[in-house]
């Protein structure tokens, strides 16, 4: 169409608004799962199941066995904007849940086949499903049993947006994008059982993990036996902030950033700040262009750290960056110089 003809302003339709904000969150089938596994999180049960098929191409499964979504909440679940998480501002800024935004999925089930079914009753004969397939119709309620919690189904991901779906890599490549995704969710919650299965075969199973030795056989088979047998556990607290989890020796350097998981709050984070403290702590002890190896837990009052910062929440801004920039700083050293100091006491006897 010509452009420099000039044309009346429209409100564009609801559906393509939701395909043009999928752009945004639904990047593969990677983004999908992590967006159906956050919702599960937030729903509060003790485990989630995640089934996938042809690297979440064809079919990606999430069930949960959380609070679940009452019958007259169900069109409304896939509608935009539509959250139950919060309902202010107030509640924004303390915010503790992992979705606020109410538009995982409106924007999903835009550019897929989804189907919801879930159950608020402990009733397993009790429960509703509702269907979409690429929102050209109204939601439609019907019941269907389902055990307390929900299974939400995406199929055909980006079946009506072929630009999308060209992008889609091969199976291999969306299956690896999946399981770091599964690998980050599942380090994100020990108190969670979890299952991850690829056309038919169940590859990860890991029970929920209470004790330091449960979570760290969870750690050992989610990240190889190397990790552990190279990383020191740590738990720090000073001035409202709280550092724990396990952090490599020096002498386990890695070429490539690739084992350096951070959470704040539960969440998992790519900060520039976070990233520059960590790099500052382990400055003297490691080699030139290699990389550490961590899994680290930050835990801040809500209120101090602003998640909504980016649609997809992998950034934060904290109140006071300075603070917690010194206080990751200062952990990590100290953790690395009395590994150095006793390793050298050891060596020496
Ligand atoms: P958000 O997570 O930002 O609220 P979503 O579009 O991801 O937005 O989900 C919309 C709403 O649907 C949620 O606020 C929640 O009430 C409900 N919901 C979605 N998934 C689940 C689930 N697995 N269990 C319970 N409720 C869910
Ligand atoms: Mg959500």
């Amino acid at each position: 169409q010509d452009t420099s003809v000039r044309r009346r302003i429209q409100v564009l339709d609801p559906r393509l608004a939701n395909q043009i904000a999928a752009g945004e969150v639904v990047e593969r089938p990677a983004s999908v799962v992590k967006e159906l596994v956050e919702n599960a999180i937030d729903a509060g049960g003790s485990r989630i199941d995640i089934e996938v098929e042809v690297g979440g191409a064809r079919l990606i499964r999430v069930r949960d066995d959380g609070c679940g979504i009452a019958e007259d909440d169900l069109p409304l679940s896939l509608s935009r904007h539509a959250t139950s998480k919060i309902a202010s501002l107030e509640e924004l800024e303390g915010v503790a849940s992992l979705g606020f935004r109410g538009e995982a999925l409106a924007s999903v089930s835009s550019v897929s086949r989804l189907e919801l079914v879930s159950n608020v009753e402990d009733d397993p004969r009790g429960g509703w499903r509702v269907v979409a397939e690429g929102r050209n119709m109204e939601p439609r309620v019907t019941p269907a049993p389902h055990p307390r919690g929900t299974s939400v189904t995406v199929r055909d991901l980006f079946f009506n947006t072929p630009a999308r779906r060209k992008f889609l890599r091969t199976e291999k490549t969306e299956f690896g994008h999946v399981e770091e995704t599964f690998r980050r969710q599942a380090l994100s919650r020990f108190d969670i059982g979890w299952t991850l299965r690829h056309n038919s075969k169940t590859l990860h199973q890991l029970p929920v993990a209470e004790s330091v030795e449960e979570r760290e056989r969870r750690l050992r088979s989610l990240l190889g036996k190397d990790f552990l047998g190279n990383a020191l556990n740590l738990d720090i607290a000073a001035g409202g902030l709280r550092l724990w989890g396990w952090v490599g020796l020096p002498t386990h350097s890695r070429a490539q950033a690739d084992q350096q998981y951070f959470f704040v709050n539960g969440r998992v984070v790519r900060d520039r700040l976070v990233a520059h403290a960590i790099r500052q702590a382990y400055r003297d002890v490691l080699f030139h262009g290699r990389h550490p190896v961590f899994v680290l837990y930050l835990e801040v009052d809500p209120t101090v750290v602003d998640v909504n910062v980016h649609p997809t929440k992998h950034e934060v801004r904290f109140r006071d960056g300075r603070m917690v920039h010194d206080f990751l700083f200062s952990s990590l050293h100290r953790a690395l110089g009395e590994a150095r100091a006793g390793g050298e006491r050891d060596a020496g006897q």
